[in-house]
């Protein structure tokens, strides 16, 4: 069995694996309905500064939220080598602006080694692979430093998604995942940002609905589902972070 450590409060805890996964679970069910910072604050109790956050920078929702948390939370940014150079401008404004540090990640290979390795433009021919490389395992490697970990998943995003806990296991990781807007429609997000002055990738003012990188990103047509230029006419709908 995996022993996996926790600071509570500022005694450091020793928990299992399954005690970690009791503790998410019934999270997840007498949390739903809190706030997102009340959330986040029963995480901070818990996990001490153990606990990130993992940003596309589509915009910078969950990280304001984190700040006002944690002071310093890590922000951890993954830079696939593939992203709009509006996403790294935001992800820069993000870091002179909010009290977070971001950290950014990169993948093992550059995007020229992968491409000697694997052949170029390798998101056209396996895109899961791809993201596995630059998304996936990079991040795996990075959360290794931490026992929970906040994604701005929402259930109204799409179908794949509306099942989201707002505080879960990561069977993948092993560690506690947290959804503090899980249940936030795109109302709640748009006041939020407009009430807090929060940095929005100017991408999202020009067409796109959600941000990845831009071989696997296009501008949604009308009528269109937020997500429904990412990856397009692949079938592909998630990046296996998820
Ligand atoms: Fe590669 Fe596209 Fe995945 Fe980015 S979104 S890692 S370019 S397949």
């Amino acid at each position: 069995m995996v022993a996996l450590r926790i600071a509570e409060s500022t005694e450091p805890t020793v928990r299992t694996k399954d005690e970690l996964r009791a503790l998410a679970e019934e999270a997840g069910r007498t949390l739903e309905g809190a706030s997102a910072v009340e959330i986040l604050t029963w995480a901070d109790e818990r996990f001490g500064p153990k606990w990130a956050v993992a940003s596309s920078m589509a915009d910078s929702v969950v990280p304001s939220l984190a700040a006002k948390v944690r002071e310093g939370v890590d922000v951890l940014f993954l830079d696939t080598g593939y992203h709009f150079a509006e996403t790294i401008g935001t992800r820069d404004a993000v870091a002179a602006t909010l009290p977070v540090n971001v950290r950014t990640i990169e993948a093992r290979q550059t995007v020229a080694q992968q491409d000697a390795s694997f052949g170029a433009r390798l998101y056209e021919r396996n895109p899961d692979q791809c993201c596995a490389l630059r998304k996936v395992m990079p991040l795996r490697k990075a959360l290794k430093d931490y026992d929970a970990w906040a994604s701005g998943l929402r259930r109204d995003e799409a179908d794949t998604r509306k099942n989201v806990r707002v505080v879960e296991w990561d069977e993948q990781r092993s560690m506690v995942k947290l959804n503090p807007i899980a249940a936030w429609t795109q109302d709640d997000v748009d006041r939020y940002i407009t009430d807090n002055g929060v940095l929005v990738n100017p991408l999202l003012f020009d067409g796109y609905g959600s941000i990845g990188c831009w071989p696997c990103t296009r501008r949604l047509k009308p009528g269109e589902d937020a997500r429904a230029g990412r990856w397009s006419g692949t079938g592909k709908v998630e990046c296996g972070l998820h």
